[in-house]
């Protein structure tokens, strides 16, 4: 399989972008990975590269993008960083590879079973760790169907599930709400946005279809949708410290 060119690249749209993806994670799950000669790769994307997406996932050493989605070299953009939050240096990033190298597609990459996620649900706090998983903390406090105090924590299987699969939506949104660029991008039907779950169990990655933003009108969903997430942070916050 060749790599991406200038002129395939152009020729993807956003939903195709995010076709390749699903057809890439069903090979992985069947054992059907194409044949690749990734040196061969490596020599035809020596003098440029025309990545079709960007997927911001976790660090997680069993989550690596380009294989849970069967992709060479080229192929995607790859932004990891524990609990797949968002600060300025991935927003810069995001840009980059949208508006600058011409992807078309965003995915926020959330994953079962993730220790960035279990260290906020207990409110670990350890050197730099702190700051990051303070990032997650607001997706924490979203989360408002686990009532009893002594079962919103790591061990609750349910609770971190809700905990990751918020974290992704706040992310989609915060996307949006903190760039420009990518906004007009979206609004101009040049790139869509989308947050999915990585079941480690299985290596499946389910697309969460109603965080799909792709127009202005799916933006103003999206923002009537974090209004809703505002008021209901605001109430989670207002019952924990009533606690
Ligand atoms: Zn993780």
């Amino acid at each position: 399989m060749k790599a991406h060119s200038i002129e395939t690249q152009a020729s993807i749209t956003p939903s195709k972008a995010l076709t390749f993806l699903k057809e890439g994670n069903l090979r992985f799950i069947n054992n059907l990975k194409v044949n690749r000669d990734l040196l061969q790769q490596a020599n035809e994307t020596r003098d440029g590269q025309w990545p079709f997406a960007v997927i911001l996932s976790c660090i997680d050493s069993r989550t690596s993008t380009e294989l849970i989605f069967d992709q060479g070299l080229g192929d995607i953009f790859s932004i990891r960083i524990a609990g797949n939050v968002i600060n300025t240096d991935i927003m810069g990033s995001l840009e980059f590879a949208c508006k600058v190298a011409g992807s078309k597609l965003i995915v926020v990459l959330g994953h079962t079973n993730c220790g960035a996620i279990k260290g906020a649900c207990d409110h670990v706090e350890m050197g730099n760790l702190t700051e990051l998983l303070s990032k997650i903390q607001p997706a924490v406090y979203q989360e408002t169907k686990t009532t009893d105090p002594n079962m919103r924590n790591s061990s609750n299987k349910k609770f971190v599930e809700n905990v990751t699969k918020l974290n992704v939506r706040r992310s989609v949104k915060t996307i949006l709400n903190r760039s420009y660029i990518l906004e007009q991008m979206v609004e101009s039907g040049d790139i869509a946005i989308i947050g999915a779950m990585h079941n480690l169990d299985s290596g499946m990655v389910e697309f969460m279809d109603d965080t799909w933003v792709s127009s202005k009108k799916e933006i103003e969903s999206n923002v009537s949708f974090s209004e809703n997430s505002e008021k209901a942070e605001k109430s989670a916050k207002a019952v924990a410290a009533s606690q």
